[in-house]
């Protein structure tokens, strides 16, 4: 007999029964004894008028009037009679359950468990209560397919045959600290509790197993991928300190150490997965050049991802740009899907012979006929704006490459630990010298005249502006529509000036024309939509328009007001939305009041509740089935501190105070293969 018998060894669960549970992810034993209630009805009795109204709650009393069963319609039924319990005669009925009648008889003693109307003083029954000892009952996650009732019976046959095979997991020692219930009790109170106090502590036993089986695994991960897939990038320093000396500006201090942390981990012979994350501005991309220029100095190609064409373009001039201007000849190439399919297969095949260096792309990296010569490192540029699938293709496109994801959406503690617990955090703190804050100002669509009047004197002072429009009912059409209504507004109302218009459905070409003119000045007004949301880096756009700004979210916001404020001139956000509620307001004032994306990520969090964060979903946040990992995070940090501290031991797989865990560990892996 073992935990991981599969059910069907159970007494009555046949192979009919087992695909049924099945659906709830239940195929052994174990898998069964640690399917949780996630609740417990209170079955003890109370008086009513101890009761709220609306509560669920017993009532034991006596029985005061004879049952009347009334049926109405097709299946449809009512039970009613009353019950004297205490001083209150409570009017109970029962709905659909005709055959409860047979169970009332005048003056008898009952208890019965519904949901009651303090105003009516009435009940309104589940079920009767046979049995006086068990006072809390747990209620399962059930299907259609199968009853609450059959997974309760389930659960209490699999217990009494198995409990004595429930053997522990968790380290004495840790049990001990954290003082955690031996696994038996554990299992046993979370189905059968006799008080909710008992219920409260299995628990939190519960929890904790599973936040720390679930480091656990993350720490092995990380061990074997490190060291089956990793390669030393033997970078040359003296490239790498000539390629810094040359910059048009002195790396910041954060900037410095971050470099310092990826170099590192380059140059051991161990996997990286590395996550940069510095508030918009605050020059990332240098840190992605610097690390790319490291693995091409010794003999590898490197690969940059990002979300857009504009921002590929932008990168991949950039990168040309600096590696030039540090006399370095590279051969960075840009792989987009508005590659012609000439241009891009000669790409592929220089890419596939090694003559390409850098490849800057967008998802058209990770094609399946992308191949590289040795790929040593790849970026992800707003790694957040891509799917867990996409970026783990790119991982896997070429021989596992070192991995420099970057974001400059904060990661919340919760997530840094749990969905992107496999990989290291590096942190940019600080902006470049000399930067003024963003001046951010909200107000009424009803001063739209003065804000472009605004515009226009600070246009014959140089400046140049974004205007950008919404996304209306996420159509795309109307989405283009809009913004063309504010670009013929604008092209008349601002002249002498240029105004030009950017929206998703320009052709590449015609996008970058956009854009160029924008950045030599061609134009000085560029109306769009949020194409522009990520990354674009114009220094002399000092001036940021958002147009009905409660449409879009706290971190849009702000990424979009990153857009501006990117050189030592004095920038500025207006904000433009009449909210229509309490929430829309409260994103308005936030965005006004700082430009700390550290602390709007906070705000975030708070306004919106850490389910709907942006990132959250996409992240790929692992589900868990007791522990809440937001609201228990000192709980899951205490186990991945647990976890990490064990793993660092010398031969703790083979120590028999870990006996349990690793055989657990080993018997249960196939259940997260899906990891990587
Ligand atoms: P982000 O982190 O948002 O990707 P970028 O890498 O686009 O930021 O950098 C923003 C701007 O700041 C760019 O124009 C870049 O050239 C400039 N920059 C980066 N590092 C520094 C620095 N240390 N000093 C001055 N300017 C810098
Ligand atoms: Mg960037």
């Amino acid at each position: 007999m073992s935990l991981f018998d599969l059910i069907t060894k159970l007494p009555g669960v046949g192979e009919k029964r087992a695909l049924v549970v099945k659906q709830l992810g239940i195929r052994t034993i174990e898998d069964l004894l640690t399917y949780y209630p996630y609740r417990y009805d209170d079955l003890a009795s109370r008086l009513p008028s101890q009761t709220d109204d609306g509560q669920k709650v017993t009532f034991k009393g006596t029985i005061s009037s004879p049952a009347l069963l009334l049926r109405f319609g097709y299946k449809k039924s009512r039970v009613s009679f009353h019950l004297l319990v205490g001083h209150d005669n409570i009017a109970v009925s029962f709905f659909n359950q005709p055959w409860i009648k047979e169970q009332i008889e005048l003056g008898q003693e009952m208890a019965v468990f519904g949901v009651f109307d303090a105003v009516h003083a009435s009940l309104s029954g589940q079920k009767i209560i046979h049995a006086d000892n068990d006072s809390l009952a747990a209620i399962y996650p059930a299907s259609q397919s199968i009853h609450e009732k059959t997974i309760q019976q389930l659960v209490a046959h699999a217990y009494q045959q198995y409990a004595d095979e429930i053997v522990e997991i968790v380290p004495a020692d840790l049990r001990q600290t954290f003082r955690l219930l031996p696994r038996v009790q554990q299992i046993h109170d979370m189905h059968f509790p006799d008080s909710a106090q008992a219920a409260k502590l299995a628990r939190r036993s519960a929890a904790f197993e599973e936040f720390f089986l679930f480091q656990m695994r993350i720490q092995l991960l990380k061990i074997s991928s490190a060291k089956h897939q990793g390669r030393q990038i033997n970078y040359d320093a003296v490239v790498i300190e000539n390629f810094i000396a040359q910059l048009p500006y002195r790396l910041t201090h954060a900037q410095e150490k971050v470099i310092q942390e990826v170099l590192s981990d380059l140059k051991r012979p161990l996997h990286m997965n590395r996550l940069l994350q510095g508030d918009v501005g605050s020059g990332k991309t240098v840190v992605a050049a610097v690390a790319m220029l490291a693995s091409i100095s010794a003999g590898f190609q490197a690969a940059i991802m990002v979300p857009t064409e504009i921002l590929a373009q932008q990168h991949a001039n950039n990168l040309s740009n600096l590696y030039e201007n540090a006399g370095l000849h590279l051969r960075v190439e840009l792989l987009t899907s508005g590659l012609k399919a000439a241009a891009r297969r000669q790409v592929l095949q220089d890419l596939e012979n090694g003559e390409i260096d850098v490849i800057v792309g967008t998802h058209a990296l990770i094609q399946p006929d992308v191949r590289f010569h040795h790929l040593g490192l790849a970026v992800i540029d707003e790694q957040h704006r891509f799917g867990v699938k996409q970026r783990a293709t790119l991982r896997k496109q070429a021989e596992n490459p070192d991995i420099l994801a970057m974001t400059a959406t904060p990661i919340p503690r919760t997530l840094a630990i749990t969905a992107y617990g496999e990989m290291t955090i590096s942190t940019i703190d600080e902006l470049p010298q000399g930067r003024q804050k963003i001046i951010t100002k909200w107000v009424k669509s009803n001063q739209t005249d003065h804000v472009f009047d605004w515009i226009k004197v600070q246009l014959a002072k140089g400046a140049q502006a974004y205007v950008v429009t919404p996304l209306i009912e996420e159509s795309e059409s109307l989405d283009v529509q809009n913004a063309e209504l504010i670009y013929d507004r604008l092209k008349s109302e601002l002249l002498p000036y240029r105004v030009s218009l950017l929206h998703g459905r320009l052709t590449n070409d015609e996008k970058q024309q956009v854009i160029d003119d924008f950045s030599n000045n061609k134009t000085q007004v560029l109306v769009t939509t949020t194409v522009i949301e990520v990354g674009v880096d114009i220094k002399n756009a000092t001036i940021m328009v958002i147009l009905d700004a409660d449409r879009f979210g706290i971190a849009q916001l702000h990424q979009l007001r990153g857009r501006v404020g990117r050189g030592d001139k004095q920038s500025y956000a207006i904000l433009v939305s009449d909210p229509k509620t309490q929430y829309g307001i409260d994103r308005m004032e936030a965005i006004a009041a700082t430009t700390d994306g550290f602390v709007l990520a906070e705000k975030d969090l708070e306004l919106r509740g850490p389910g709907d964060v942006i990132g959250i979903k996409q992240a790929g946040m692992p589900e868990f089935n007791v522990g809440d990992p937001i609201h228990d995070l000192k709980m899951m940090e205490t186990a991945q501190q647990s976890a990490i501290e064990i793993t660092s031991r010398e031969h703790w797989d083979t120590d028999k105070n870990n006996a349990g865990l690793v055989k657990y560990l080993s018997l249960t892996m196939y259940r997260y293969k899906d990891f990587d």
